[in-house]
């Protein structure tokens, strides 16, 4: 395997997604070229990173239901938002300082 192949591969290596056969050739070339065992590291650590975003953002069990639940008892006609402008006496003051 060459390193451009087995370059191309190491995300689906760290993804569990290579064959059993893929996975042994990659991992073959990975232990004799330091330059693809270091990029696999990186993915591999760009990985947990990711997952442990994720597992930050997920949100609590209950959350959708509350949702729904605050939706329900807003008036009919939806949510209105309201966009505030800085007023220009605002935006002069400020710049002034
Ligand atoms: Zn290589």
């Amino acid at each position: 395997m060459r390193c451009m192949d087995a370059l191309n591969l190491i995300d689906a290596n760290v993804d569990g997604q290579l064959s059993e056969a893929m996975r042994q050739r990659h991992d073959a070339h990975i232990a004799a070229c330091a330059r693809c065992e270091a990029a696999l590291a990186d993915a591999r650590r760009v990985a947990e990173a990711t997952r442990k975003a994720l597992d930050i953002a997920t949100p609590a069990d209950d959350f959708a239901r509350r949702v729904v639940a605050s939706l329900s008892s807003r008036p009919a006609g939806g949510l209105r938002w309201r966009v505030r402008r800085p007023s220009l006496g605002g935006l002069f003051s400020a710049r002034m300082r």
